[in-house]
């Protein structure tokens, strides 16, 4: 364990000094903003924001023809004045800015040496990919083997690590700068406290090394870890089928059976309410299974009304770049430092806790 913490400092360090290389590898590091845009493996990356803008337009005409539609433009059905200048809206926009251009330098190091050692202690768990290693597979069969154990992966990992931040008090402290926001914009998507970034960083690296083991067990051979953590096709085609109308005001169903199949953008729409009822509803990220198997699934009959942000937490927490960073490390504090019995008080009463796990119960008792 002790060599292992060595190891990670060494890693972290290292990964620090990487900026201040050069001139150029520091212009890499600042260029967060630029990076989120141009590069295809980044969620707000150009082609998703393009296509969710075209099914938002597809969504338009289908409401242009409603019996009594009113008679608005395009603009003011996708970006209402309401939503993109209310004040949480601002508020992701000068995070999101301050937050891309300082993760390459601040932070981004600690999340590379977790990622790596998570991946290292999930393969030295396993027994070491090649371990087990049997006979190679034809060259299609292995491709297909990789990228359906990679999408299992990576969207399991999403739908656990999400699923932790609910379960967990302290954990919940850093996703509820994610739940803050009032009103949701593709750049919501963004509005993510890098304490939560690394958590989910160190549990999809654990879990892909888990994958990498289970795939040379089947395959023969050892895996690129970057292929197994990285973009996998089924991850590209889910975001280009509208990924940013989820952080968004436009109500996206796919219908009762495929929305128990794949989590549609209204059904996380319906994570982010403030309605009792949503309460630790859909974690999942691309497949709906996991939430049907943890028994948080909730499939929308029709349209709903939502209101977003958190219930009992004061708005003035998170009204501002410096709160998003700050707070959850102030609640988390008070939290670790409550007497044990005071710290337990959150529990869900008995009986309730499968389907009230809430984090927004949980922030109750801090207030
Ligand atoms: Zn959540
Ligand atoms: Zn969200």
């Amino acid at each position: 364990m002790q060599e292992q913490i060595v190891a990670l400092f060494d890693k972290v360090a290292s990964y620090f000094a990487v900026p201040f290389a050069s001139w150029n590898s520091f212009l890499a590091a600042i260029g967060g903003v630029p990076d989120a845009l141009l590069n295809i493996g980044t969620i707000s990356a150009w082609p998703y924001l393009l296509s969710s803008m075209a099914i938002a337009y597809l969504l338009y005409l289908l409401a242009r023809r409603q019996p009594g539609a009113s008679p608005r433009s395009f603009r003011a059905f996708a970006f209402p004045r309401e939503v993109y200048r209310h004040r949480s809206a601002i508020v992701d926009y000068k995070y999101v800015l301050i937050d891309l251009t300082l993760q390459g330098v601040v932070y981004v190091p600690v999340i590379a040496g977790c990622t790596w050692l998570s991946y290292k202690l999930a393969l030295s768990l396993s027994g070491g990919a090649a371990a087990s290693a049997g006979a190679s597979l034809n060259p299609l069969a292995d491709a297909l083997i990789l990228t359906v154990i990679t999408f299992i992966v990576i969207d399991f990992a999403t739908f656990f690590s999400h699923y932790l931040m609910h379960r967990f008090p302290v954990l919940w402290y850093f996703h509820e700068v994610h739940h803050s926001a009032e009103v949701m914009t593709p750049v919501t998507v963004l509005r993510v406290h890098p304490v939560e970034k690394i958590f989910n960083s160190a549990v999809g690296a654990f879990l892909g090394g888990l994958g990498a083991a289970a795939y040379a067990a089947i395959a023969g051979h050892k895996v690129d870890p970057l292929t197994v953590i990285g973009i996998d096709i089924f991850v590209f085609y889910f975001r280009v089928f509208g990924i940013h109308l989820r952080h968004s005001h436009i109500w996206l169903s796919y219908g009762t059976f495929l929305s128990h199949i794949l989590i549609s953008p209204a059904q996380h729409q319906i994570h982010h309410s403030v309605d009792p009822r949503h309460y630790d509803k859909n974690f999942g990220y691309v497949l709906a299974i996991w939430d049907l198997l943890f028994r948080s699934l909730y499939v929308p009959r029709q349209r709903e009304s939502l209101q977003f942000g958190l219930a009992g937490t004061d708005p003035k927490d998170y009204s501002s770049v410096a709160a998003l960073y700050i707070t959850p490390f102030r609640k988390a504090m008070r939290h670790l430092r409550a007497p044990r019995s005071a710290a337990a008080e959150p529990a869900a009463p008995a009986g309730e806790a499968a389907v009230d796990l809430s984090g927004h119960k949980l922030v109750a008792p801090d207030k």
